[in-house]
């Protein structure tokens, strides 16, 4: 019955939608990664836009006035991560943040020995527990370029992560996956490019990943969908878990 209602509901927002085709086309030609799509992903991906725009809002902060322009970056980018899945990935919040910059991000932690700490530090990205994800609008209009740099993706791989199932590592696998598979080939992947980094071994890969097995899925998880030819042949069982992961296969799309 709920699935029915959603359908319904879903349908009658997609019969009402009126996105900008102007502002589509720029998104696709920003995003090269997003030109790669067939002609039917593409439309599924426009449907999720329209959806996500509708259940999400995307205000801003530090003086930032959210342009459409931005509003449709930014949820492409977020659903291309749930393409072959679905919005309810995204359930149990509703608020995308977008400073123009990189932000201040504050808080205060108490050390294991017992001192307590007050931290400010500039940030690109973050993503709260079931809620907001806050995002540097100079960052995510960024195309991802030869690194495979993209803040949303790599945001909302985190969002996927710390809402779903899972431990403070990695997410869970996904039903019809051998989960032990999935498993040692993250652990294994986040060994070697410990390694790597240690041995100076040079890789297209943000070091940033080796700081925590979280932060490697999130940055995988953005090489996966803007670099996933190169990710593919460098990472071959990493890359094979996530197209199962994200139930698609990027680098199989032709290039453009
Ligand atoms: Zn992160």
């Amino acid at each position: 019955m709920f699935e029915v209602l959603t359908r319904w509901r879903r349908e009658r927002i997609l019969r009402r939608s009126n996105l900008d085709e102007s502002l589509w086309r720029a998104m696709l030609e920003r995003y090269p990664f997003t030109r790669a799509l067939s002609g039917e992903e593409r439309a599924r991906l426009r449907e999720q836009v329209v959806l996500f725009l509708h259940e999400k809002s995307i205000v801003g902060a530090g003086g930032l006035k959210v342009r459409d322009e931005m509003r449709v970056c930014i949820a492409a980018q977020a659903c291309m991560l749930i393409l072959n899945l679905d919005l309810d990935y995204y359930r149990g919040w509703v608020e995308v943040i977008v400073y123009p910059d990189e932000f201040v991000a504050k808080y205060d932690y108490v050390d294991e020995d017992g001192i307590a700490h007050h931290v400010e530090e500039p940030m690109t990205g973050e993503s709260w527990l079931e809620g907001p994800v806050i995002l540097s609008w100079a960052d995510a209009q960024l195309r991802g370029g030869d690194s495979g740099y993209n803040v949303v993706i790599h945001e909302f791989a985190h969002k996927l992560h710390m809402d779903g199932e899972g431990d403070e590592d990695f997410p869970a696998a996904r039903s019809g996956m051998d989960t032990a598979k999935w498993r040692s080939a993250l652990e294994e992947s986040y060994r070697r490019f410990g390694r790597d980094i240690d041995t100076g071994r040079p890789t297209f890969i943000d070091p940033y990943a080796a700081e925590h097995p979280a932060e490697f899925f999130a940055v995988m998880s953005e090489a996966f969908f803007t670099e996933s030819a190169v990710l593919a042949r460098d990472w071959p069982g990493l890359y094979q878990q996530l197209a199962l992961f994200y139930r698609q296969d990027p680098a199989g799309r032709a290039e453009t």
